[in-house]
């Protein structure tokens, strides 16, 4: 599985901070600190108090998955199809939700629910893009 082919993110100033941790394997979205609000992807403003005052914060799963689709289109040549995007919520914190590919299970086998580890993978331009890695579900919910 490779995820390097692909168009390169666009960074902005508010992205910036994302990816620079991203490169570091670590997962970093907004946090407001006039509110509290915690939001991804990054504005550079909060979405709830409208405040500019934005801070990183990090966060370290594991998580859920949200939502997910399958992808059988080989949208660009050297993709790798099927493969699933997940998007991926964080217990307490409500403003966040990460989309990013799933690994260490197969695409048809993903499903709404399923706990994942953040992680990260090469991809386009030399950036790191999540990479959620399932989590075996020990029978807890
Ligand atoms: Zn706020």
């Amino acid at each position: 599985m490779d995820a390097t082919t692909g168009i390169p993110p666009a960074v902005t100033e508010e992205t910036e901070p994302f990816w620079a941790a991203a490169r570091e394997g670590r997962l970093v979205v907004e946090r407001c600190s006039s509110c509290g609000a915690e939001s991804f992807p990054p504005r550079g403003i909060c979405r709830r108090c409208r405040a500019r005052t934005m801070e990183p914060a990090e966060i370290t799963g594991p998580g859920r998955v949200y939502s997910f689709t399958v992808n059988h289109q080989r949208w660009l040549p050297g993709l790798e199809v099927p493969y699933a995007i997940v998007l991926v919520e964080f217990p307490g914190r409500p403003g966040v939700r990460v989309a990013g590919r799933i690994r260490g299970c197969a695409p048809e086998e993903t499903a709404i629910g399923m706990p994942v580890a953040v992680g990260f993978e090469p991809g386009p331009g030399g950036f790191a893009i999540p990479s959620f890695l399932a989590v075996p579900d020990g029978g807890g919910s």
